[in-house]
């Protein structure tokens, strides 16, 4: 559908098309008309469906330049997403001159009180920051007039909701409050309704992501045999981009320490990074210098990287819907792509249930050999080496060049050439990744299918756990709070049986 028949001004549709796009995507043509129209909405849409729009267009649309207070709030869970959202609202509301500012843990708080003077009508942050300037004054939500959770289950769910509770405390009772997300589980949704009025719900089925657009494979393979398995699969499939998602921060540094020794461009992305680091392996990833970014899911989240074009799932998720959102960091915007995920043979419940959810089988995928692998290195490094030959003058090496050539056919010597291009002698580099604790056995049984059982069942999310959590915040860092403390809880508790190291070894099949 048009954006010109949504009911936006044409000073926003200018933006829009100046912003290159032309159609509205199905979650903008269901939300902007009710969302304009003032209603509470709760959106559901999958990732990289163009929900930051969906919300940032009515927002922009209602934005009174006369009024210097902050006329919209909009909550995430991560700095990159905050920073990811305000650049595109501010580039959206460029032609009609709206102010938007982002504020969010882990940096300079004085710069930011420097920003805020400029009067923002729309402001975006992280919730503990968000917090940190409310506390301090620098900032005053009292004309707020539309309030966003974006990423709202992820919001509502873990550590968050008491600093989202108190946030909201600071808006006018009357207000619009808006929800999107990729998922909304029952429970998550039931508190969320908590702070709206009367709200209409938008769902688009994710249907067409994961059933048509990615090729979805899964490898059955034991724990002490993965890191070889996954190698050995990026080796055949040469992947020009691609996200490998680990449980924990650990492994994901292990992870991405591993590939590097095995010769591949990665790189790690976690919450302990600092804001440059995660920027810098950010903007590598985005222009290829590195192929490979392993990620946990909470840092992964939401990220808009494009030509993603493999996902390999280290570590199965425990959650289902996680699933969705990781195999949709790639087959954006009608591309297709291929995603792996390897399961330890104890994990297959895990499978079924991720089958159930997205209901699609996934395809078997024998482990690669060695022999494969290297094959699929040396065919990777061939144009690799066509572009040395180009780049090389032989002039500037006449004479070793000669003696090289005397003693050695063409053959022999492009050989040797390839093998090192396509670092053959990495391949068996030892890596040790440290075990983690296995997933707990998931029942099978009544419960298949349903998720959301599972999730109460093994205690870590739903009802009670949020009072836990809410415990946690309080003997926790408050003041210091950095936007990524709920990541850390997670990434801690899975961590909780590991430690024990283990020596990982290559064999030769
Ligand atoms: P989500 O929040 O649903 O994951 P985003 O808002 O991050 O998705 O949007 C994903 C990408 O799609 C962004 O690069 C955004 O600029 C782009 N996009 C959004 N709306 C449209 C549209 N109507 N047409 C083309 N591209 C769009
Ligand atoms: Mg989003």
């Amino acid at each position: 559908m048009k954006f010109s028949e949504l009911g936006l001004s044409q000073e926003i549709l200018d933006a829009i098309s100046a912003h290159g796009y032309e159609e509205a995507t199905p979650i903008q043509e269901k939300t902007i008309p009710l969302t304009l129209a003032g209603k509470d909405v709760i959106g559901q849409a999958q990732t990289g469906t163009g929900k930051t729009a969906a919300f940032g267009l009515p927002i922009l649309e209602h934005i009174d330049l006369n009024n210097p207070n902050i006329q919209a709030v909009i909550i995430s869970p991560t700095r990159e997403l905050a920073i990811q959202t305000a650049d595109e609202l501010s580039k959206l509301g460029h032609d009609k001159h709206v102010n938007v500012q982002v504020v969010f843990g882990g940096s300079d708080i004085r710069r930011q009180i420097q920003n805020l003077k400029s009067h923002p009508q729309i402001l975006v942050g992280t919730p503990g920051r968000l917090l940190d300037h409310i506390n301090r004054r620098t900032v005053k939500l009292d004309h707020v007039k539309t309030l966003v959770l974006d990423e709202a289950d992820e919001m509502l769910n873990m550590g968050f909701l008491d600093d989202i509770e108190a946030i909201i405390a600071k808006t006018p009772a009357v207000r619009q409050t808006l929800l999107f997300s990729a998922t909304m589980p029952a429970p998550i949704k039931r508190i969320g309704l908590q702070f709206m009025t009367d709200p209409e719900t938008v769902k688009i089925e994710a249907k067409q992501l994961t059933t048509d657009l990615v090729d979805q494979y899964f490898v059955r393979v034991r724990e002490n045999e993965k890191f070889d398995a996954m190698t050995r699969i990026i080796d055949v499939q040469a992947p020009s981009l691609g996200i490998v998602f680990a449980r924990t921060k650990r492994r994901v540094e292990e992870l991405a320490r591993g590939l590097e020794a095995r010769g591949y461009k990665a790189a790690g992305l976690h919450g302990d990074l600092t804001q440059q680091m995660r920027s810098r392996v950010l903007g590598q990833f985005k222009s290829h210098e590195i192929n490979l970014l392993v990620a946990t899911d909470v840092a992964a989240r939401g990220l808009d990287v494009k030509d993603v074009s493999h996902v390999y799932n280290y570590d199965i998720p425990q959650d289902p819907e996680s699933y969705v959102h990781r195999i949709g960091r790639t087959g954006r915007a009608g591309a297709t792509g291929t995603s792996v995920t390897f399961v330890a043979p104890n994990e297959m419940d895990y499978l079924r249930a991720i089958e159930d959810l997205t209901k699609k089988r996934m395809t078997p995928l024998k482990p690669a050999t060695l022999a494969e692998a290297r094959l699929g290195k040396i065919k990777a490094a061939t144009g690799e080496v066509s572009q040395l030959v180009k780049s090389v003058d032989v002039a500037d090496m006449q004479t070793q060049v000669d003696e090289l050539t005397q003693q050695y056919s063409a053959q022999e010597l492009a050989a040797a050439l390839l093998a090192d291009v396509a670092g053959l002698d990495k391949q068996n580099a030892p890596v040790e990744i440290s075990r983690e604790r296995p997933l707990p056995r998931r029942r099978g049984g009544g419960n298949r299918g349903g998720y959301r059982g599972h999730r109460n069942g093994n205690g870590r999310r739903g009802g009670g756990g949020y009072r836990g959590r809410s415990n946690d915040r309080r003997d926790g860092n408050r003041g210091g709070y950095n936007g990524r403390g709920r990541q850390d809880r997670r990434d801690h508790r899975s961590n909780g049986g590991g430690g024990k190291r283990r020596e990982f070894t290559v064999r030769e099949k």
